[in-house]
């Protein structure tokens, strides 16, 4: 009897555990995704163009190795149950996920897998280290980065699986297609310069920033302007790369490992959420924090309006390129949340929105992080946004990528425009004031 393989984010054929489990027993493989309704109507539209190409790239891989992908839509425990009972599979794999969206749904599977006696198998493959391999000895997750860090480097890392070198297809099964304009079902911006997905373009980028770029990082991740991170961000939210595969080949360059450690602090937030499924909800350490509704502020906010050059940059690149680099998502929540004391909540939403890299763990994580709720060892930790700007965009050259009005701006003018002799045109002036 077949095998179901339930594609959720983990779309790729190479180091796919429930992939290759399914392929190795020597039974039919019926690869599945299901454009799941709640998930669709309303996602971010830079994300369903992503996940559009990635479902056509895995289409393409599972093909070549002589199977395919069916897709379908609807709701994925309903239809998975379907194609179960139309061709007589008993078993479903699919990878561990930690959201509590992704909880619900291997829990309903489970429960009605079991009244139609269908065994549903999870495997590891979204993060590095799985959430709850390693635990501290008094609680069920690490609620702080360094130790986590620490177990994570020793406890011994699973070994990448290859693609499987056939998969055993079983005919006669509908394959449906892969909507062709599938972002107009979301909502949110579609950034003109978003990324583009797919296994085989992640793995390029992978490849590329392996080869070259990796060693350089500790030295240059920060500045804005050489935007001379990995851009693996999305291929990893979809799992188009295997962050275990991308961590252990980083892991063998001695000067790769600050980005080591940047994948650390990825299945760190994961971890986290397992254990605390409200986090894009709810105050992960309750502080009296006073939130204000500022609705000026947060609007000028979102739309890169806000007169300090830094924050308006990081906010137009987002709407730009469905991406921000991580020290302009830095700048910008702590903008909102410390300076306008708007709630971390809805610059969260804001951010997943228009992200193509958004995710549930990673993107609250971190907001709560910034915006004192989270998991920072310094939660009052003050950010000198406009000494920040100087430091880390030095001349300036971000802020006039992406804010035109300051294109003929040098610095230190284009850090501070309310220092200029006169205002310059087309700029707003500051919300806040921001000194010199
Ligand atoms: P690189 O610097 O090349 O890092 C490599 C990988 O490490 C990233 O792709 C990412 O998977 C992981 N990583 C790096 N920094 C972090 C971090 N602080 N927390 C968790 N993982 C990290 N990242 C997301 O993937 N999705 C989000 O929705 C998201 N929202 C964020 C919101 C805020 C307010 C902040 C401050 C950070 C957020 N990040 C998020 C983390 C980080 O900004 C991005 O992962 C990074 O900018 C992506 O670019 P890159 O792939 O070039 O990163």
């Amino acid at each position: 009897r077949p095998t179901i393989v339930l594609f959720t984010r983990d779309l790729r054929v190479s180091d796919h555990p429930a992939l290759a489990a399914a392929a190795r027993s020597g039974r039919p493989v019926v690869c599945l995704f299901v454009l799941d309704r709640a998930i669709r109507d309303g996602a971010a539209r830079n994300r369903l163009s992503y996940l559009g190409d990635a479902l056509r790239d895995l289409r393409g891989g599972l093909r070549r190795l002589g199977g395919d992908l069916v897709v379908r839509s609807g709701d994925t425990v309903t239809e998975t149950l379907r194609l179960a009972a139309a061709t007589g599979a008993d078993r479903v794999n699919l990878s561990a996920d930690v959201s509590a969206f992704a909880a619900r749904r291997a829990a309903r599977l489970r429960e009605a897998g079991e009244e139609q006696r269908i065994g549903v198998c999870t495997y590891p493959g979204v993060t590095v280290v799985p959430p709850g391999a390693v635990a501290p000895a008094d609680g069920d997750h690490y609620r702080v980065f360094t130790p986590y860090w620490r177990a994570w480097e020793s406890v011994p890392w699973r070994v990448p699986v290859p693609a499987p070198a056939r998969l055993d297809p079983l005919p006669g099964v509908e394959p449906g297609a892969v909507p062709r304009r599938l972002a107009d079902s979301g909502a949110g911006p579609l950034s003109p310069r978003r990324q583009r997905g797919g296994e085989a373009r992640a793995r390029r980028r992978m490849d590329a920033w392996l080869a070259a770029a990796c060693a350089d990082y500790e030295r240059v991740h920060d500045e804005l302007a050489a935007d001379a991170t990995s851009r693996l961000s999305a291929d990893l939210r979809f799992g188009c790369v295997s962050p275990l595969e991308l961590a252990a080949a980083a892991r063998g360059h001695p000067a790769c490992a600050s980005f080591v450690r940047q994948l650390a602090w990825r299945d760190f937030h994961h971890q986290v959420c397992a254990a605390f499924p409200d986090l894009p909800r709810r105050d992960y350490r309750r502080r009296d924090a006073a939130w204000r509704s500022d609705e000026s502020g947060f609007a000028a906010w979102r739309e890169g309006r806000t007169g300090l050059p830094v924050v308006d940059a990081g906010m137009r690149q987002l709407l730009d390129e469905g991406f921000m680099h991580n020290r302009a998502r830095l700048l910008t929540a702590a903008f909102l949340t410390r300076r306008l004391r708007v709630h971390w909540k809805r610059g969260g939403d804001h951010f997943h929105a228009a992200l193509t890299d958004g995710d549930i763990a990673d993107n609250y994580g971190n907001w709560q992080w910034v915006g004192g709720t989270g998991n920072d060892t310094r939660p009052n930790r003050s950010f000198n946004l406009l000494r920040q700007s100087r430091r880390f965009d030095p001349d300036g050259a971000y802020i006039r990528r992406f804010v035109p009005e300051l294109a003929d701006q040098a610095a230190p003018v284009v850090h501070a425009p309310w220092q200029a002799e006169r205002p310059v045109p087309g700029y707003p002036a500051p919300l806040l004031d921001e000194g010199g």
